[in-house]
């Protein structure tokens, strides 16, 4: 669009779970409620309005061998907008991928720096693979380069116990976790198993990834103290492929992943029931695909979430938690319109009628 030009957006903008409108006017790539004075050369685009969806576990610059090119970057960031993914938590990248800060086509990105793990106890040239000594240094340099968030690897196998295990002692990730807040930087952790969450919930951490291992004694805690998850269901569905994979080797732990991946959905609806904050998150850039998000949400209602709560995980409710803007006057219009009301049906996110990222509509 040339300066001037104006873009309507008409049908029901779903600015919020309780606030529906009937139109919205982007100006100067910004959300706008009134009708701009004197607008002409105006496109128009008809549907039903969400929030540019937001992704709260990808990975962006990571591939299944470890970082990837910026040519492998860019492509993944394109394929998360094509599917209306335009707000990315990254969970931890080895590669440096701020120059897609300065891209306004592109999503915008909320970085977690690179994993930190624990020595061999992670996927190989992901994380810096530390002991616990260093464990505050490194944290602080994570919370330095990253935008607010610092990612661990919780729990992992431990090859010698055949078993998923807790990769830190308590008194490392108190010392850590503290670190962090000071420096004003939220952390999360990678956790599949049960036996790690007491000691980070308990050392004030304010996200699990995956949490697979959430069981009833701990979710008062975790709901009391607001500790969100992000179970990634799309990534819990290759469980079952992982334990057939290390049966041979490792009978004990794939007896323990095919256990949490039967009780996936009831872990998460109990999570959800007991008012825990549940994010969307696809876990992309891993081992799995970019542009799940829509599949996820799928996931999240086949759990038991209602697809009301399961589209605010992805838009109102992720974007507040995230601390950046919806729909609000003003904001960068960061939207995606579907022919029909994803409340309704939210298989409608998996085919996005448009995407409008900055005010400009993704062709
Ligand atoms: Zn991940």
């Amino acid at each position: 669009m040339s300066d001037g030009a104006v873009l309507h957006v008409k049908g029901r903008v779903l600015a919020g779970p309780d606030d529906v409108r009937d139109e919205l006017w982007v100006v100067g790539g910004r959300v706008c409620y009134d009708r701009p004075a004197g607008a002409r050369d105006i496109t128009t685009v008809e549907g039903w309005a969400l929030p540019g969806l937001v992704d709260a576990h990808c990975h962006v610059g990571l591939g299944a061998e470890g970082p990837v090119d910026t040519d492998t970057a860019e492509k993944q960031a394109l394929t998360d907008r094509e599917t209306g993914t335009l707000l990315i938590r990254d969970a931890g990248s080895p590669s440096d991928t701020r120059w897609i800060d300065d891209r306004d086509d592109l999503p915008k990105i909320i970085r977690a720096g690179r994993h930190i793990a624990r020595t061999r106890r992670y996927l190989r040239n992901y994380a810096w693979e530390i002991e616990p000594d260093d464990l505050v240094a490194h944290v602080a340099r994570e919370a330095r380069r990253g935008d607010g968030w610092v990612k661990l690897v919780g729990d992992w196998i431990d090859r010698d116990l055949g078993d998923l295990a807790p990769c830190w002692p308590r008194e490392a990730v108190e010392a850590a976790i503290a670190e962090a807040h000071r420096l004003g930087a939220r952390v999360t952790a990678h956790c599949f198993a049960e036996n790690s969450l007491r000691d980070l919930v308990e050392a004030g951490i304010d996200c699990i990834e995956h949490a697979t291992g959430l069981t009833e004694d701990l979710i008062p805690l975790f709901a009391e103290r607001g500790v969100a998850i992000v179970p990634t269901l799309v990534n819990i569905a290759t469980f079952p492929r992982l334990a057939d994979g290390g049966e041979k080797k490792f009978p004990r732990w794939s007896a323990h992943m095919r256990r949490l991946h039967e009780r996936r959905y009831d872990t998460v609806r109990a999570a959800y029931d007991a008012g825990i904050p549940v994010f969307v998150g696809t876990d992309a850039g891993g081992t799995l695909p970019h542009g799940l998000v829509a599949e996820e949400v799928a996931e999240l209602v086949a759990a038991g979430i209602p697809p009301t709560d399961a589209l605010a995980a992805t838009s109102w409710a992720a974007r507040a938690w995230l601390g950046r803007p919806g729909l609000e006057e003003g904001a960068p219009a960061d939207l995606v319109v579907y022919e029909t009301d994803p409340r309704a049906d939210v298989r409608v996110l998996a085919a996005p009628r448009r995407v409008v990222l900055n005010g400009r509509v993704v062709e």
